[in-house]
């Protein structure tokens, strides 16, 4: 852990395939293009005599984080970057899309806002107008469903939508209340709400540790903490993908990405947890196990159930949550935790975590921690 600290330096993040952010209603709107050139510039300034910096190629996604003068901002190798705009086709809005054939169910339920500055619209879609604008904690019933997005009532009397993905539901009674004429409708796919033991909807930013440059920690046969690491979260994201989470990778490859960077990555979307991952090292090679940190006390919660989660599913010794001050923490405003994933400094862990098995074991329990903490 205490390799961190020197992280400073750095830099590195490809928006590409994996990088895939649906419609979210955070500050920038970001906009997913897709290249439709066969070669399209990358290039350090908004303009056709901008430095080079990399080359993108078709069917490669970007997101847009601005724009100006027909030029997309957006980042490449950890740099802000630019491509030319009348490259790019935007990638349809899936909850748009998903909305025009799915039935509506009326319920009773009430929903919590889980986010910050969550847009509420006149309609149930990012096309709609933005009518007023709601806070995470905000409750407010439900008068019915349209696939992913809850008509609510608000405090003045008028309707307004929100997006499903940025609420929880207070109850799980809606099923109950789906219509029951089953004649003319074979459609199972509907109401794709956040459900128990489901990350739908649910957006995880998952920041595999090092990279590059900076090798983290040496393990006792030489292998390094960030190769460690980036076998770990590839592992991790699928497992998250697989429960439905929109994931974002803070370091998709072995390159620099700053302390500062991985958290305004962080805080770029509507992030509903940011998960730090590390193996650690410490010069005794007695000290071993499995360690979860938070920084703000109110991700108390979630460092418990990740910790908790990890516990009972790995053979290390657990060695229980800590608070530290940790940079990456406090540049987060998400709910957000680092975990040291067992010490590559002791002989036991070193075989342990060098394994495939533990990685995916660590993969559900880091799942299954996060949908206890939504689903509390
Ligand atoms: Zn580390």
């Amino acid at each position: 852990m205490k390799y961190l600290r020197y992280l400073f330096i750095g830099i590195g993040f490809l928006l590409l395939g994996s990088f895939l952010v649906p419609s979210l209603t955070h500050a920038n709107e970001g906009q997913s293009y897709e290249v439709y050139s066969s070669v399209l510039n990358v290039r350090s300034e908004p303009a056709s005599d901008g430095e080079i910096i990399g080359v993108l190629s078709k069917g490669n996604k970007v997101m847009a984080f601005q724009e100006k003068h027909g030029w997309v901002q957006t980042y490449y190798g950890g740099n802000v970057a630019w491509v030319a705009k009348h490259h790019l086709i935007p990638i349809a809005n899936t909850s748009q899309s998903s909305s025009t054939n799915t039935q509506s169910v009326t319920t009773t339920d009430s929903i919590t806002v889980t986010a910050n500055s969550v847009r509420l619209r006149s309609g149930p879609g990012t096309n709609y107008n933005v009518i007023g604008s709601s806070s995470a904690g905000d409750t407010y019933n439900i008068v019915e469903t349209n696939s992913d997005w809850h008509q609510i009532k608000l405090s003045n009397g008028q309707a307004g939508w929100i997006a499903a993905w940025l609420t929880n539901t207070s109850s799980n009674s809606e099923q109950t209340s789906e219509p029951n004429n089953t004649s003319n409708n074979t459609n199972t796919t509907n109401t794709p709400k956040v459900k128990s033991g489901s990350l739908e909807g649910y957006n995880i930013v998952l920041d595999p540790g090092h990279g590059g440059k900076d090798s983290g920690a040496i393990a006792l046969n030489g292998v390094y903490e960030k190769d460690l690491v980036s076998d770990t979260a590839v592992k991790v994201a699928d497992q998250l993908r697989n429960a439905g989470a929109t994931v974002i990778v803070t370091r998709n490859g072995d390159y620099f990405v700053s302390l500062d960077k991985r958290a305004d990555i962080s805080n770029s979307y509507q992030t509903d947890a940011f998960v730090s991952l590390h193996y650690d090292s410490y010069p005794a090679i007695g000290v071993s196990g499995v360690t979860t940190y938070f920084g703000n006390g109110s991700d108390r919660g979630l460092a418990q159930n990740i910790q908790s989660s990890l516990a009972s599913t790995v053979s290390l010794d657990n060695r229980g949550i800590m608070q530290r001050n940790f940079s990456v923490l406090r540049g987060t405003t998400a709910p957000s935790v680092l975990i040291e994933l067992g010490f590559i400094s002791n002989p036991n862990d070193l075989a342990t975590v060098q394994t495939a098995a533990y990685q995916n074991q660590v993969a559900t329990a880091i799942t299954d921690g996060l949908v206890d903490y939504f689903h509390r």
